[in-house]
């Protein structure tokens, strides 16, 4: 087996050798991989004639899931149940497994070959635990960066993620397991995800949040889709007709089935009629009550049943789940091979954000004493948190892939570098007593019980409780006193993912909080602080589960960084700090900070002032705030969450035994406040710091529908920076490299003959002196067209390995598509003939080069 990074690159053969070895031994074991039959007449035959042996009681059990994961069977007509499992980056279920670099760091290795590759390896994966369905991949646009589920879906661009899409669904699919692509659709946030109502318009959902799924559907030919938990334009995506049965169905003509998300079903006629096929986890709605009268008096058709059978059916027949075992022991479930694939995602995601002065790649002759330090240097930080998270067999940390690299002779120092969060909670000297006042209403009225706890740590490890019976309301208040002038770092966590809402304020003034309807990530505010100076903090909480959970902290930013790693970062010959977030501050659930977690930024900080050769690196989904350190160290490098051999590769990218290669796959904002979807983001303004009282017997349907309107439109990412001529942090398609690349020689027609394929022919070069890999990226601009677009857009790209010295020819296609837009009033793409500009380089701001074209035909 030949990766691509191997083909070049000598050394990568010698530690990969023993898996290598092992996959050749493991791939002469027969394999019962099998790919879907095609549709045919005799398969419709027979999922019709499964249909006609059941009563309609028999066929509305089979639409709804049974214990978590699995589809309903039917003795009737011998149908056993299938078996699902999440796996965006590994699969999640049943057991530990190979833990991928997916979502965004296989985006960012802008390499569809790779993509093919994870998708045949979580294929095996799921074999290997007798799994018919794969709940993946996201395809879900990076609309923003605080978004907590970015990490598991791919980036901001449609044509790229398009572009990856098809090839992991066709890697998922070859191994006989149905993929399932999701969340269909406009879930570009985790902040009140069930209950946001997408305002969007239909031009911006045809352009940027809906093609990766039209690609799925048209070319990947995926099997299943599932919708998302979102109203959009007024309805849920589950009985959302203008998706499900204009668009998907119909549109795009898929045939296959169509899954709600767990618990995202809010109504069976309206579910029923508008294109759900199946509901997950179980039937709450779509049973027998819901639907039996309804089928009955015609409010919904026998045939509409039907037709979800049908799609179920086919596809069990087109993938032979009735003829064959699903469990292949020739794929175990720890796999050589899926390491070696890990391994090649890791490295070629890896993006270098910054190298001043050649600080990279290190040295390892030149290095005595190595300092890892940081929250993410051990343990490993494979992926964000979630129903993606999966449990990887060995996952490298950096700590570990580092110390591996340089082996006994060299020193590596480790530090955490900040306490765990129930440190601070616990060691908070708070001035006087702590008074904590229960109210037995949701207002803070009645007369309350009162308790005065050492200190103010109620956390829930388990993160869900069962709804509160009775409701209560609970004040802290505390003082606490500044010992010293300088930075003082608040820290609040709340809840379970129960929905719990808080005010934090200080000496009488409301304090905003980034919002996070759900879960208990802690949230921070820093305030300047004089010395002696004392302050007084309240805490408005209402809990929604059973036992409320509540937890508060201020420590001197000075003293949170540890003496340990002060010290081995000044002994040290390079430091290496490790930062970012982790299953607990980026994930599904709850949308992340766009600052790195409490504690970093003075982390980061600390360890530059006692050693100039501090390189970061950073895991998290997308873009941080970088402001506060990024002039003082002179390295970055971006890890995104790597998977289980991150560790390796990120040491291997340090040391210069790899070439970095990642690309960006979103840009990379200074601040929040300038991503173009910041001020309209959040649903209502200030939902941060008020407080949202639920009644005690509200249901998902009453509850206030908070409405976001995506007025940024097509706007996103680069197009916005493209378009108003700003520039972010670090652009779209940005990522360094060892050594330098150049572009020329661009051909394309000057008037292209009508048809769909339009080549657009250059040469690379690497004018440096290391091999390496860059991404040719071809953009669009169609100044002349009738409707606003866009200054550019992304719609060609291929990654090409060169020696130094080496020139390659590139031959990029466009195709119809590609020079079109949605038309709004005509409902369809369309072109605009006349002048288009054909833009190729190594960023959305980096193109060299450039040729117009002219277009006569439609
Ligand atoms: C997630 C889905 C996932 C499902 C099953 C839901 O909470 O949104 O992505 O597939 O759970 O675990």
């Amino acid at each position: 087996m030949k990766t691509p990074a191997q083909s070049f690159l000598p050394f990568r053969s010698a530690y990969l050798l023993p898996i290598i070895f092992s996959f050749i031994l493991a791939g002469s074991m027969q394999s019962w991989a099998q790919a879907p039959a095609p549709d045919s007449p005799g398969i419709e035959a027979k999922a019709h004639a499964m249909v006609a042996k059941l009563s309609l009681e028999q066929k509305i059990e089979l639409l709804g899931g049974v214990d978590g994961m699995f589809t309903h069977a039917s003795p009737a007509i011998d149908l056993p149940r299938f078996k699902m499992s999440d796996a965006s980056v590994g699969v999640r279920t049943w057991g530990p497994t190979t833990a991928y670099a997916g979502g965004v760091a296989l985006a960012a290795a802008w390499d569809p070959k790779l993509a093919r590759k994870i998708g045949e390896g979580l294929g095996k994966d799921a074999r290997a635990r007798n799994v018919n369905f794969l709940l993946g991949p996201g395809v879900n646009i990076a609309r923003t960066p605080v978004s907590g589920r970015n990490f598991e879906y791919l980036s901001e661009d449609p044509f790229l993620n398009s572009s990856l899409v098809v090839p992991f669904i066709e890697g998922v699919q070859s191994q006989g397991v149905i993929a399932t692509v999701k969340h269909y659709a406009l879930n570009n946030q985790e902040y009140n995800r069930h209950n946001v109502d997408v305002t969007v318009d239909e031009r911006t959902m045809r352009e940027i949040y809906l093609p990766a799924f039209e690609a799925a559907v048209s070319k990947g030919h995926v099997d299943a889709v599932m919708n998302s938990y979102d109203l959009i334009n007024g309805s849920h995506a589950t009985q959302n007709e203008f998706l499900n049965l204009k668009v998907l169905k119909g549109d795009w003509g898929f045939q296959g089935i169509l899954m709600s998300d767990w618990d995202a079903t809010y109504d069976s006629v309206a579910a029923a009629n508008n294109g759900l096929d199946l509901e997950m986890p179980g039937p709450r709605f779509m049973n027998a009550k819901g639907l039996l009268a309804a089928v009955k008096d015609g409010t919904v058709k026998e045939s509409t049943i039907d037709d979800k059978l049908v799609r179920i059916f086919r596809a069990v027949l087109r993938y032979g789940f009735l003829d064959r075992p699903q469990f292949d022991p020739a794929d175990s479930t720890y796999s050589v091979a899926d390491r070696a694939v890990a391994l090649d995602g890791a490295l070629e995601s890896l993006t270098l954000l910054k190298n001043e002065g050649n600080t990279l790649p290190l040295d390892a002759a030149k290095i005595k004493t190595i300092a890892i330090i940081g929250p993410n240097a051990w343990p490993a930080v494979t992926g964000g948190g979630g129903s993606s998270e999966a449990q990887a067999f060995e996952p490298v940390s950096t700590l570990t892939g580092i110390a591996n690299l340089l082996g006994p002779d060299v020193r590596a120092l480790y530090a955490r570098g900040l306490p765990e969060v129930g440190d601070l909670y616990q060691h908070t000297h708070w001035d006087g007593a702590i008074q904590v006042a229960t109210f037995p209403s949701i207002d803070f009225t009645g007369t309350p019980q009162t308790a005065s706890p050492e200190y103010i740590f109620d956390w829930n490890s388990n993160g869900w409780e069962p709804e509160a019976k009775e409701k209560h309301s609970i004040r802290y208040t505390a003082n606490y006193k500044a010992a010293k002038a300088g930075k003082y770092l608040i820290l609040a966590g709340a809840g379970g993912w129960n929905n719990d809402q808080y005010t934090l304020t200080v000496d009488g003034k409301q304090i905003p909080l980034p919002p996070h309807a759900e879960g208990q990530a802690p949230q921070a505010t820093t305030l300047d602080l004089n010395a002696d100076q004392t302050i007084n903090i309240v805490v408005d909480y209402l809990p929604q589960g059973a036992t409320p959970h509540f937890s508060l902290g201020v420590a001197s930013e000075v003293d949170l960084v540890s003496d340990e790693a002060r010290k081995i970062a000044a002994v040290a010959d390079v430091v290496i700090v490790a930062v970012g977030f982790n299953p607990s501050t980026e994930s599904e659930g709850l949308d992340r900070s766009f600052g790195l977690p409490w504690g970093q930024d003075a982390l980061i900080e600390a360890v530059a002032a006692a050693n100039p050769h501090t390189i970061v690196t950073l895991n998290a989904g997308g873009g941080v705030d970088t402001r506060r350190w990024l002039g003082k160290v002179p390295a970055v490098l971006d890890a995104w969450y790597p998977g289980q051999e991150g560790g390796t590769a990120i040491a291997a990218v340090l040391f210069g035994k790899h070439n970095p290669e990642g690309k960006l796959p979103v840009s990379f904002d200074r601040s929040w406040d300038e991503n173009p979807s910041a001020a309209i983001y959040y649903p209502i303004k200030g939902a941060d710091t008020s407080l949202h009282v639920l009644e005690p017997d509200h249901s998902p349907v009453d509850y206030v529908i908070p409405h976001v309107k995506y007025d940024d439109g097509l706007m996103v990412g680069y197009r916005y920076w493209s378009t108003t001529g700003k520039h972010p942090l670090y652009p779209f398609g940005f990522g360094l490299s060892y050594t330098t690349f150049s572009f020329s020689n661009l051909q394309v027609q000057a008037t292209a003959a009508s048809g769909s394929s339009v080549p657009v022919s250059f040469d690379v070069t690497n004018t440096g002196t290391m091999a390496g890999a860059e991404v040719a990226q071809l953009y669009i601009s169609d100044p002349s067209a009738k409707a606003d677009r866009p200054e550019r857009e992304l719609k060609g790209f291929e990654k090409v390995r060169l020696a130094p010295g080496e020139t390659k020819h590139l031959t990029l296609t466009l195709d119809a598509r590609a020079f079109s837009y949605w038309d709004s009033a005509a409902h369809k793409w369309t072109i605009d003939p006349g002048k288009f500009v054909v833009r190729v380089g190594d960023s959305s701001e980096s193109t060299p080069l450039h040729a117009d074209l002219t277009i006569n035909w439609r």
